[in-house]
């Protein structure tokens, strides 16, 4: 037992599940990593957090709170995952109430963007007067924002969609029904449809290409893969030169898989933010990765945990 207050982190996706042991200080003391498979309903889930929450416990003992990461849309006022698009199948499911019942220890659940900015906050030293934009770009386009130092929650508590602010009028479907988003031209879904669509079938192997299959095209030198590859980018630092004028943040931190694989995707937003961004130079928003590397939801929410519950 180590003694020192820590919380339980839990960051619930898609395809993974991670729970960790997170210290007041935002360091993960330890975790446990599990396959979602949330076809298996949210009773095998739920079930399966608590054995790894077990596992921890028995190395430090008791949390001082609970802090779920998930992505939306949920409650956070009844900690209830309300319909959550990564987690098919799952209605009303009260993970906040469950996991209080077989934890001990008060829960709280917070948007999965909204989680990552607050960790990478934390992670920077951020204080009241430090203003957050976090942006995960994956199989689709994630965010979260902690404005002077608080994180915004908005109207219902599911923060921000920064994915779905339209970057081409009139242009390509997206799958929250409008048309033109930043997620329908920038995620890696898009990527790989776009790519399938202009340079036709993929390789044997796929019915249709990847992002993946997309990168590594365009650099092996396949012009048109580099095109759809750089108009990703295009619209993402277009994307970010507007969140620059919307918050004026003192960071923007882009993560996620297909973001990282985008070389010069930082450099490339800061040159641009740095040139269009209204507030002019010296005052623009530092572009940098996520230093909590894919952790920072989970750190984040613990982090939110322990501040309510304190
Ligand atoms: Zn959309």
């Amino acid at each position: 037992m180590s003694g020192e207050p820590w919380a339980l982190g839990v960051d619930l996706g898609g395809t993974k599940t991670v729970v960790g042991a997170v210290s007041a200080r935002g360091q993960i003391l330890s975790r446990e990593r599990f396959w979602t498979e949330p076809t298996r309903g949210s009773e095998l889930v739920v079930h399966s957090i608590v054995r790894a929450a077990t596992a921890l416990m028995s190395q430090l003992g008791e949390p001082q709170a609970i802090g779920i990461a998930s992505g939306g849309p949920l409650d956070p006022s009844s900690a209830t995952l309300i319909a959550p698009i990564h987690l098919p199948g799952w209605r009303d499911v009260p993970i906040g109430a469950q996991l209080e019942a077989e934890l001990k220890a008060p829960a709280r659940l917070v948007n999965d963007g909204t989680a990552a900015a607050l960790g990478e906050h934390h992670a920077r030293g951020g204080d009241a007067s430090d203003t957050l934009l976090y942006l995960t770009v994956s199989t689709g386009i994630g965010s979260g924002l902690v404005i002077n130092g608080r994180p915004y929650l908005g109207n219902s508590g599911n923060g921000t969609e920064f994915g779905h602010t339209t970057v081409v009028f009139g242009g390509r479907e997206c799958l929250c029904g409008r048309a033109g988003c930043l997620e329908a031209y920038s995620s890696g879904t898009a990527i790989g449809a776009i790519a399938t669509e202009a340079l036709g079938e993929g390789p044997a192997s796929h019915a249709v290409l990847s992002a993946k299959d997309v990168h590594e095209m365009a650099v092996a030198g396949d012009q048109r893969a580099r095109r759809v590859w750089d108009d990703a980018i295009e619209k993402l630092t277009n994307a970010c030169v507007d969140a620059a004028n919307c918050y004026e943040p003192r960071w923007i931190v882009i993560g996620g898989g297909v973001a990282m694989a985008m070389a010069d995707l930082h450099p490339r937003v800061a040159e641009q933010v740095a040139s269009q961004a209204f507030m002019g130079k010296g005052a623009t928003p530092a572009i940098e990765e996520p230093r909590l590397g894919a952790a920072s939801p989970l750190v984040g929410a613990a982090l939110l945990a322990i501040e309510v519950s304190g």
